[in-house]
């Protein structure tokens, strides 16, 4: 697997250092709140374990499966939600996990989504950020890292399902894309 990376973007250690900063700002603001975690499959798994092992606050963790399709290398920005229910959110302070935000349509939408189903507050945490000039794109709350307009894969990231589970955050090598 490692002999398909190109360069290590982020490594493990980096990450490590920078998960203890998001999860301070996290404990702070949700601290005595009524909190669920919803974390989106499958991209935010190794994120939402790392992260959240680190966040000693009483909360409910739940995931969402959605589906966001791209046709070419632009996003159509249609998300759609593929469990039978929705996590009850009625009330509570919801924390968003996911990889990575591109264009931002997913985690709008499922912001969005969460809000229509009664939660009293929406925050949305991130482990990547592209940094793209684009007018419409939101923000996430808590960044983990800003990179550029590039692929990556690793620490949750796949490409054609594998890589999900490298420790880093890498590029692949051309040829194997190819
Ligand atoms: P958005 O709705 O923000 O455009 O899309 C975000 C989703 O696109 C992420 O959850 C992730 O699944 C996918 N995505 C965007 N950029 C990358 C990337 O560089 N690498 C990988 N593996 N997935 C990406
Ligand atoms: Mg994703």
């Amino acid at each position: 697997m490692h002999q398909d990376i190109e360069k290590v973007l982020i490594d493990e250690e980096v990450i490590k250092k920078r998960l203890d900063v998001l999860a301070e700002k996290v404990m702070a603001d949700f601290e005595g709140e009524s909190m669920v975690v919803v974390a989106l499959l499958k991209g935010a798994v190794l994120f939402m374990a790392d992260l959240l092992r680190r966040v000693p606050l009483s909360m409910e963790i739940e995931c969402l499966n959605v589906a966001s399709y791209h046709g070419g290398t632009e996003s159509s920005g249609v998300v759609s939600f593929l469990d039978h229910t929705l996590p009850d959110v009625a009330g509570r302070h919801v924390l968003i996990l996911d990889d990575i935000l591109d264009t931002g349509r997913t985690l709008d939408a499922v912001m969005e989504k969460l809000k229509q189903q009664g939660a009293a507050e929406v925050k949305t945490c991130v482990l990547l950020a592209k940094d793209i000039p684009r007018e419409e794109v939101m923000a996430a709350d808590y960044t983990g890292f800003v990179i550029g307009d590039e692929f990556v894969v690793g620490y949750g990231l796949d490409y054609r399902g594998r890589y999900r589970n490298l420790p880093y955050v890498g590029i692949l090598k051309q040829s194997v894309i190819g």
